[in-house]
């Protein structure tokens, strides 16, 4: 394990150790089809949808591109309005600010509603330390805060619990009688979650979107725990990853219609929040509102030209619904709190590839996640750009490298794609030695090393009966 936290490391050890649970794989596939499936269902209601993602992804762009500007507009409007703004380069930085303002109000107890970037600095652990504790609000959060787990997906993060499994907690750290009856979990947590909002003096959140224009922080949510969270007690505190910034109050009607759809197919939340500054006179809300602007490595993504792009994130979970291999190993697999092909992006910008190395290689690299992205990140790409980074940086360590055997089959052959006679000799002794192998196109185990590592995990379609130079020839 890194110094952050990340367990990127033997991302085939957790995956094997999912593949022997079937129902933890039945969870995965069943939700993340579901999702998928109203994703397309929801896009397809929406006439000029694709419009749509061109026009986020050039919001992005232009805000990405101008960061520094937008983000001081930003902190100037949320001063203005009587917010207080912090910077945090670290997320060290972002666990003692959020101390020091807790210290400051004298708080011992804290809400908090689903923030990725609260995970991602771990903040409950370091609010713990310095005897303040936080309760997630977000049931998904609820479940794995009792569990004493990390989530699973950016939307989702307890998609990998049954109702068994959550009934099994609620009757351990809630003492409630025990049934698996959705609605009654959710009474269940409800009733633990109410004493909290009305004991709690600080409420922490994180943001969807953050409005330079306007110094506005947009929560969107299905729960109304959010809303609670960032309302009821004194002091609010969102913490906000610098990538979040939209330029204008009117680009919201852009980026919320495409977060719903795209991560649950909902055409809106069912909650959507603009908290711009906190309580004025005559309104309700907090008396204090303070907002925490988190790099934590995003401005190392943002000097990389290439690898800019991934900060156009909105985090909607598409990709991870869509991504075969996730659907196949899940998110503890990816060993940090963000998994699929965005986290397999993201984990290694934020922390260095030298703690994240295996993760740009958790891809087929089918182009999936790219075809659902709202924002039309190029995932394959840039995770290709990272395996290429990864591997310089192997070759240059003393014992790196890839494995001898790899090594020598590609300059094997290298060296027979540059003499076609050879290459076409090599094929049409391949061919005939097939016959030995194959069954209906397909070659399922392979004697020899190193293509018996191959058929050790995946089947090897078997080579057609005619070259395309054959064919060709054929044809003409
Ligand atoms: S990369 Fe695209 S699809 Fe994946 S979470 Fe981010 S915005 Fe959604």
């Amino acid at each position: 394990m890194s110094e952050t936290g990340i367990q990127s490391a033997h991302i085939h050890e957790r995956a094997e150790a999912i593949f022997q649970k079937p129902s933890l794989q039945e969870a995965y596939r069943s939700s993340t089809l579901r999702l998928y499936t109203h994703r397309l269902q929801a896009i397809a209601e929406v006439p000029g949808f694709e419009a749509l993602r061109d026009r986020a992804r050039a919001l992005k762009r232009e805000v990405i591109e101008r960061l520094d500007e937008y983000l001081a507009e930003f902190a100037d409007n949320v001063e203005r309005l009587g917010g207080k703004v912090h910077w945090a380069a670290t997320g060290d930085e972002v666990c003692r600010i959020v101390r020091e303002i807790a210290q400051q109000a004298g708080v011992k107890e804290f809400v908090k509603s689903k923030t990725m970037v609260g995970e991602e600095v771990e903040l409950n652990h370091a609010l713990e330390a310095a005897g303040i504790r936080g309760i997630e609000t977000d049931l998904g959060e609820l479940i794995i805060q009792l569990a004493g787990d990390r989530p699973a997906h950016i939307v989702a993060p307890a998609i990998h619990k049954t109702r068994q499994d959550v009934s099994d907690l609620f009757v351990e750290h809630l003492h409630s009688e025990r049934t698996t009856e959705p609605e009654r979990l959710t009474a269940i947590a409800r009733h633990a979650l109410r004493e909290s909002f009305a004991r709690a003096e600080m409420g922490v959140s994180g943001a969807n979107f953050a409005v330079a224009e306007t110094g506005t922080v947009v929560l969107a949510e299905n729960e109304g725990n959010i809303r609670l969270c960032t309302t009821s007690p004194r002091v609010h505190v969102a913490l906000v990853g610098i990538e979040k910034i939209i330029p204008r109050f009117e680009d919201l009607a852009v980026f919320l219609r495409l977060l719903g759809r795209s991560g649950t197919g909902q055409k809106l939340t069912v909650y959507t929040s603009l908290l711009t500054g906190p309580r004025r006179a005559g309104e309700d809300g907090p008396d204090e509102m303070h907002v925490v602007l988190v790099d934590n490595g995003r401005t190392a993504a943002l000097a990389d030209e290439k690898m800019r792009e991934a900060l156009y994130c909105i985090r909607c979970g598409a990709c991870l619904n869509a991504c075969p291999v996730y659907r196949k190993i899940g998110g503890h697999a990816y060993g940090w709190v963000y998994s699929g092909p965005i986290g397999a992006l993201i984990t290694p910008q934020f922390n260095g590839i030298g703690v994240a190395r295996e993760l740009p290689f958790a891809s087929s690299l089918c182009g999936a996640c790219r075809e659902v992205c709202p924002v039309r990140i190029n995932i394959p790409d840039l995770l290709l750009h990272l395996r290429s980074e990864a591997q310089k940086q192997t070759s240059s360590a003393p014992s790196g490298g890839p494995p001898r055997g790899e090594r020598v089959s590609m300059r094997l052959w290298a060296w027979a794609m540059k003499r076609p006679r050879i290459y076409s000799l090599g094929g049409r002794m391949a061919r005939w030695g097939q016959k030995l192998y194959a069954r209906q196109g397909w070659i399922r185990k392979l004697p020899l090393f190193p293509m018996s590592r191959w058929t050790e995990g995946r089947d090897f379609p078997a080579l057609a009966s005619q070259t395309f130079r054959e064919r060709w020839k054929k044809l003409r």
